[in-house]
């Protein structure tokens, strides 16, 4: 059984009081539960109070990005060992805006991949395809690119670590969701390209979300589909309220 997984990432929005207050009514309200697997991913310089926020609760933390060398002269960058130094456990890679606004490839989303590995943080991959792309008939194409060029050369117990995120381009922050029919044929599609890849084994547990404007009356019909696993939430998740109403959703 794949435990459900929602990850709120904030970008960069909230200034240290709000994110402080934010995070204490989410460790008030959703800072116990066992049965969803709850992550926060704030901008990387909050990393440190709210792990001290979120500490004795079961909310994790990511960070939103991490450069894949080591360490070294790479001014503005953060390595994945500083965010776990600070609390992070897992770290986004590949988010749209980056592939989008910093130029971020399927070789980068690779190397950094394997960086956080390395660093003891779990991976969230994120995939999707362009509305011009989907339009074209490719959306299959291009995830199949961006799974196999993004976790190339990761053995099978890394692997494991992993969680997918397929979050369309053109539904993330446009209000426009995918139906839960589309979603579930990408997650479906994702996991059978895994079993080609990897194996059935890590296949059938290896997690997939949906991201792309989950909203409160959204979540449910998107969570019963058989191959979604959890969500990954934009702009719902800069408010405790519809964030809550999220991971209470109902299956
Ligand atoms: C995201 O940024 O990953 C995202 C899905 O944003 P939103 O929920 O706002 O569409």
């Amino acid at each position: 059984m794949r435990k459900p997984i929602i990850a709120g990432n904030w970008k960069m929005n909230h200034n240290l009081q709000e994110a402080l207050e934010l995070a204490k009514k989410l460790k008030a309200s959703i800072g116990n539960i066992e049965h969803v697997k709850v992550i926060i991913a704030p901008p990387a310089i909050y990393l440190y109070p709210l792990s001290l926020e979120f500490k004795d609760s079961t909310i994790e933390l990511a960070a939103q990005n991490l450069h894949w060398e080591e360490k070294g002269a790479f001014t503005g960058e953060i390595s994945g060992n500083m965010i776990k130094e600070v609390g992070g456990t897992y770290v986004i890679i590949g988010h749209s805006e980056r592939r989008q606004y910093f130029g971020e490839t399927d070789n980068i989303v690779n190397k950094k991949t394997i960086r956080a590995l390395i660093s003891g943080l779990s991976p969230i991959v994120c995939v999707g395809e362009s509305l011009e792309e989907r339009e074209k008939g490719e959306t299959f194409k291009r995830i199949k690119t961006q799974i196999s060029e993004g976790l190339k050369g990761l053995a099978k117990d890394e692997i494991s670590k992993i969680i997918i995120a397929y979050e369309p381009v053109w539904a993330i922050g446009t209000g426009k969701t995918a139906t839960p029919n589309q979603a579930e044929e990408v997650h479906k599609y994702i996991r059978n390209l895994i079993q080609d890849i990897f194996s059935y084994n890590i296949a059938i547990s290896i997690p997939i979300l949906y991201g792309g404007s989950v909203k409160p009356d959204n979540i449910d019909t998107l969570m019963a589909q058989n191959d979604i696993d959890g969500a990954l939430v934009g702009g719902a998740s800069l408010k405790a309220d519809s964030f809550i109403k999220i991971v209470n959703f109902k299956k």
